[in-house]
């Protein structure tokens, strides 16, 4: 029967509502919201048959680069590609992920993607829901330049990040940020891997700095990120304030302890470690990335136990940030899922709500749940990721804001 007081359907699918799996349901939607998640049947305007299929909220990246960079040098392409090819290949790997079942992404450091954010908002482009960091925040010789070896002007030059020092301007550059129209402020509180001369475990800033930082979000109502892999720095900005701790790689016990009793997420970021270890001579990762990358990722594995076993809530953040064409790539980010489980000990179903329910609340958007009152983000799946976590990746329907991807004229057929 067509008709009815209900846009969209989403019927007879086996629904993991964000936190459990609450059983074979109809998910009603009106405009773009979920409005009744039922057993009962009723017509609606359009229908996405899924019975037999896996229900469950839109995926949601909370950390990822859309640099539009090809290969593993993010040096080489802020110097040499033109910054309106890569928001051009970035605006396609928007598509992609959308078509991967990702209905938001958090972009942890790129000015471009607010450009991305808007250009998706406004219809222009398909994509996901874009969180922007606009530039991230660096110290001098720190993990933002990228490299340490070119004269400073140039790492200004790249555009890639925001270089201050000391508290006055720690504060002007993140207003400039969030002038620029960051949703929440990047801050580089550690070394890091693909920057050239810093270690992972240095800290980065001072408590004083990052406080500034924290300070000029809180007054407009935002928060922020901090990649830490490093457990004096990352302890640092979780005593000045941040809300994220992103990698997380080396952090001690005291530390995790304090992010939980403070409600102090953790991303772990997998997927980007793994595609270095396994791959990075093959796509060209600057040296010093080559040299770096067995430390971090020997200790993530043991930092997301302990982090399930003291309460500090993890985000999925896959960190990707360059095209590969590799098995781990920018769009299938859901690979990060499948090393939460496979190398981080998690259960299939926490790493769902992962990627839903704890990283919407981080968020604190009205996505993350297949609940009524919830905006419609939903994918359909063809299989059961609760039982094999390696099924995440058999989207067949991605549903965001109400609207079905796979309607007739739109992205899949
Ligand atoms: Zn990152």
């Amino acid at each position: 029967m067509a008709g009815g007081i209900y846009d969209l359907v989403v019927r007879g699918g086996l629904v993991f509502d964000g936190e459990e799996v609450v059983g074979r349901r109809n998910v009603y939607i009106r405009g773009n919201l979920i409005v009744k998640v039922t057993t009962e049947e009723f017509s609606a305007a359009n229908e996405v048959d899924a019975r037999d299929m896996f229900v469950m909220p839109g995926l949601i990246d909370a950390h990822l680069h859309l640099t539009g960079i090809k290969g593993g040098s993010l040096l080489t392409g802020y110097l040499f590609d033109d910054a309106r090819v890569r928001l051009l290949r970035a605006a396609n790997w928007a598509r992609e992920l959308l078509i991967a079942g990702f209905t938001t992404v958090r972009d942890c450091g790129e000015p471009n993607s607010i450009a991305l954010r808007n250009a998706i908002n406004e219809g222009v482009i398909p994509g996901p829901r874009i969180i922007a960091a606009g530039a991230p925040l660096t110290q001098t010789f720190g993990h933002g330049e990228l490299s340490h070896s070119i004269p400073l002007k140039w790492s200004i030059g790249l555009g890639f990040a925001e270089i201050c020092d000391g508290v006055d301007e720690c504060r002007k550059a993140a207003r400039k940020v969030l002038r620029s129209g960051a949703d929440f402020i990047k801050i580089m509180a550690t070394g890091g891997v693909l920057s050239q001369r810093d270690r992972p475990e240095w800290a980065q800033f001072t408590f004083d700095e990052i406080r500034a930082i924290v300070q000029e979000a809180e007054k407009v109502g935002t928060y922020v990120a901090a990649h830490a892999h490093g457990d004096l720095g990352a302890r640092v900005a979780v005593e000045a304030g941040v809300r994220t701790i992103e990698h997380g790689t080396l952090l001690r016990d005291e530390t995790l302890k304090l992010m939980a009793e403070r409600g102090v997420s953790l991303t772990p970021t997998m997927a980007i470690q793994e595609l270095i270890y396994r791959y990075g001579k093959q796509i060209g990762i600057d040296p010093w990335g080559l040299e770096k990358i067995a430390e971090v990722r020997e200790s993530i594995a043991n930092v997301v136990r302990k982090a399930k076993e003291y309460g500090v809530t993890i985000i999925m953040g896959t960190d990707l940030g360059f095209k590969t064409g590799l098995d781990i790539d920018m769009g299938k980010n859901w690979v990060e899922l499948q090393l939460m489980v496979e190398v981080g000990g998690l259960s299939s179903m926490d790493a769902l709500r992962a990627a839903t329910s704890n990283a919407a609340r981080m968020l604190r958007i009205n996505a993350g749940f297949v609940r009524e009152g919830s905006l419609a983000d939903i994918v359909v799946i063809n299989g059961n990721p609760i039982e094999n976590i390696k099924d995440i990746s058999k989207i067949i329907n991605v549903i965001k804001d109400g609207r079905s991807m796979a309607e007739k004229g739109s992205l899949i057929t």
